[in-house]
């Protein structure tokens, strides 16, 4: 079966879909994204991450291509076209096409708008929780406004390809004061030896993660110990569990850190736990 991707209000062969090469994106990675889960063909955690990528849009001052329940339409549709089940649905909003020049164009460029969904093998994906993964340390290099969902993601993007080179899954960075910040996709957690969850608080140098704010809220109702504050790479070593999050990976325990085990190096108990709450709890729409 061909593949599908909506361009600019056209459903096209994903294979014919293109854009203009004076679009803003292409250019200075003026734009934003999401990615949201599909599972069972339905979106998951849809509202939020409509609400993430209105606060970016609105950050950068770009104007929204189309009202929220249209963009939610076309999500929906991207995933009915090519029949995904189990995968994601990805939408990105750039600035527009207008002639390269830095400041921004005239207020009635529209803003360019392409959404995509794919498959993923859910087995492969349990397989990897089962097993966890590694992950290595890099010096955070972004720019301080992480907050927002832009497709600027040089630094992310090295990042995961070092993690790659080392054999690793994820690279997690770390700030000039030796506290983990998040990682090139995922927010990241560890567990305490006294069992405390600690992630880092959203308010200062991570993307605020959708699947991060579902695990809150189910933390909170299950009265588990959380401190939401930054904590160091060696406080991750020495560390009982560790575990990343994403609306791609769900909740996926870390078994190594820089080579060394976490706990006794098989994923932990809380996390796994966690993962099968989050998939009680997360709720397809
Ligand atoms: N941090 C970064 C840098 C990311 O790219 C992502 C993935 N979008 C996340 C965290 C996790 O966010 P979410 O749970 O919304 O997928």
């Amino acid at each position: 079966m061909s593949r599908i991707a909506y361009v600019n209000g056209r459903y096209v062969p994903h294979r014919e879909a293109c854009v203009h090469i004076e679009d803003r994106g292409y250019q200075f990675a003026d734009g934003v994204y999401e990615v949201c889960e599909v599972r069972g063909s339905r979106l998951v955690d849809a509202a939020r991450h409509l609400d993430r990528l209105d606060r970016s849009l609105r950050a950068l001052q770009i104007h929204s291509p189309m009202s929220r329940s249209a963009l939610e339409l076309v999500l929906q549709e991207v995933v009915r076209r090519n029949r995904v089940v189990d995968g994601l649905a990805y939408l990105q909003v750039t600035r527009g096409v207008a002639p390269r020049d830095h400041g921004f164009p005239p207020d009635n460029i529209r803003p360019g708008i392409v959404a995509t969904a794919r498959s993923v093998d859910p087995t492969r994906r349990a397989t990897r929780a089962q097993q966890g993964v590694s992950v290595i340390t890099v010096a955070e290099n972004r720019w301080p406004r992480v907050d927002i969902k832009s497709i600027a993601l040089l630094p992310n993007v090295l990042a995961k390809q070092a993690a790659r080179e080392a054999g690793a899954f994820e690279a997690w960075f770390v700030d000039a004061s030796g506290f983990v910040t998040e990682g090139s996709s995922t927010n990241a957690w560890i567990v305490t030896d006294k069992g405390t969850i600690v992630t880092r608080s959203a308010d200062a140098g991570i993307l605020k993660g959708v699947t991060r704010t579902a695990l809150l809220e189910i933390l909170a109702d299950g009265g588990w110990v959380l401190e939401e504050r930054p904590f160091r790479v060696e406080d991750a070593y020495v560390a009982r569990e560790a575990f990343v999050t994403s609306a791609t990976q769900a909740v996926l325990p870390v078994v190594r850190i820089d080579g060394r085990a976490v706990g006794d190096g098989t994923p932990g108990p809380v996390a796994m736990r966690l993962r099968r709450h989050y998939f009680q709890h997360s709720e397809p729409c």
